[in-house]
């Protein structure tokens, strides 16, 4: 699969629209209240009764962060106060427990994943104790065969720290960096000394973790093409398995902490673009392959080679090679995916530990997903996943003719195609280089939902 980047900036500027990320479809906006615990709880007993029911995920949320980035977006708790995570702890617990009268614990879990929030903002007596509580619940693999993973802030990862996670079982790192400029850090209060960071990494390559990825933001105040450049130059000689740069979304009606960052700071869009062109040069120049959107990794990362062998899919953390699981969401906020359905955890811990309280499973809202829903969900997928969509394979699938299901979304195509984003032969639609970093605006041909919601799209972040 050509996954070659061509950069054409003209192109860039006209397409950079606001549009969704995909990490669902429907996106997380069009879930709605009316879904609650007994719908979960439903899909919940039917995904068990499949002949071979699918594997299942987990992903644990831990809200809590020491001092808050100016650039979040995320939902977390900023506290120093981490007296506040043994009762969090505890109603965890308590809902995974809620959970076994509606999963089959049985069921294997091929894929675990922490996020936060801050997971490393947990002493490490209790990762150990909450690894062990889902050990002793849940099935998972002890083989070291699982992706089991977790985001450190490499300012609270000592050595011991990550000797101890990859002895209770993670196999898997995620660093949190963004940029390792100590003027960039200081505007968006995450002053992380680069030594810090390296040592953390020694440290996880020597105690064998698989992969590690690296996140980078892009778009940050004070950024320019040169500062940017040396710290991914800094990056490559660290040579983690994958690599992550995302574009920074300055939403601060949406986002409280991003009113601290002052908007004339904010590199230019040409500047921003300009960082952007160089970064995939760099990386590509490098060796890295371009998974799709954000995503940069090795050529033989398991991302890469779930790319290439058909396995790769987008999730709620990016992308995953794992796409047969159930998401079993755990903690304030989590999103979920079970059989047909999507649904989210409470988004206030109050909410959530009232919910948990009442020994109720603490589901918000959610969707089921209709026959249409998973057509395009699919149809997505494929586009992002692999720039690529054989309308045979969905007709086959779904037992319809693709040009007439989506002969309003052919003729949106029309445009597109006339300027070369992507090129259509024999019923395959193919995203060409200078489409690559535009596939969003594709993909949001197909979503139904935005195309009913018209111009009301702002609460998403641009394309580019
Ligand atoms: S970016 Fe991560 S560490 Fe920083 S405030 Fe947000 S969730 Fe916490």
């Amino acid at each position: 699969m050509d996954q070659t980047v061509e950069f054409d900036r003209a192109l860039l500027q006209r397409y950079n629209a606001t549009g969704p990320r995909y990490t669902s479809y429907p996106t997380a906006n069009r879930f709605h209240e009316a879904f609650g615990p007994e719908d979960l709880a439903r899909s919940a007993r039917w995904s068990n009764e499949d002949l071979i029911p699918n594997p299942l995920s987990l992903y644990v949320h831990i809200p809590f962060c020491e001092t808050v980035c100016f650039y979040c977006g995320c939902n977390k708790i900023p506290t120093k106060d981490h007296g506040k995570a043994e009762p969090y702890l505890e109603a965890l617990r308590k809902e995974a427990l809620l959970l076994e009268d509606f999963f089959d614990m049985d069921r294997r879990v091929e894929q675990m994943h922490w996020g936060g929030g801050t997971p490393t903002f947990l002493g490490m007596q209790q990762m150990k104790e909450l690894m062990f509580f889902i050990r002793s619940n849940f099935n998972l693999r002890d083989d070291d065969h699982g992706e089991y993973s977790i985001e450190i802030d490499p300012r609270d990862a000592s050595d011991e720290m990550i000797a101890m996670l990859r002895e209770i079982g993670f196999n898997r790192l995620s660093f949190g960096i963004q940029d390792f400029n100590e003027k960039v850090q200081i505007a968006v209060n995450r002053v992380q000394p680069l030594e810090q960071t390296m040592a953390a990494y020694r440290a996880a390559r020597a105690n064998g973790f698989q992969s590690i990825n690296f996140d980078l933001i892009y778009g940050l105040p004070f950024q320019s093409i040169d500062t940017f450049a040396a710290t991914v130059d800094t990056v490559l000689e660290a040579r983690p398995d994958r690599i992550a740069v995302f574009n920074y979304a300055h939403l601060p009606h949406l986002f409280k902490p991003q009113r601290r960052i002052n908007e004339e700071d904010l590199p230019s869009p040409e500047e921003k673009l300009g960082i952007l062109q160089h970064t995939i040069e760099q990386l590509t120049g490098a060796g890295y392959i371009y998974i799709g959107l954000d995503h940069f990794a090795l050529p033989d990362d398991e991302l890469a080679l779930a790319q290439r062998d058909g396995s790769l899919y987008r999730n709620f953390q990016g992308f995953s090679a794992h796409s047969e699981c159930d998401l079993i969401a755990l903690g304030v906020s989590s999103i979920g995916k079970v059989g047909d359905c999507y649904y989210q955890n409470e988004r206030s811990i109050d909410a959530y530990y009232t919910a948990i309280d009442r020994e109720q499973l603490p589901v918000a809202r959610g969707i089921q997903l209709t026959a249409d829903d998973i057509i395009r969900r699919e149809v997505i997928n494929s586009l992002i996943c692999y720039s690529r969509l054989e309308f045979a394979g969905i007709d086959e699938k779904y037992g319809l003719e693709f040009e007439e299901y989506f002969a309003e979304e052919l003729e949106h195509l029309q445009v597109p195609l006339a300027d070369g984003l992507v090129s259509l032969h024999d019923r395959v639609l193919t995203v060409n280089p200078r489409g690559k970093l535009l596939v969003r605006n594709i993909a949001m041909i197909f979503d139904v939902y935005l195309r009913e919601a018209g111009d009301n799209i702002t609460q998403f972040s641009r394309v580019i």
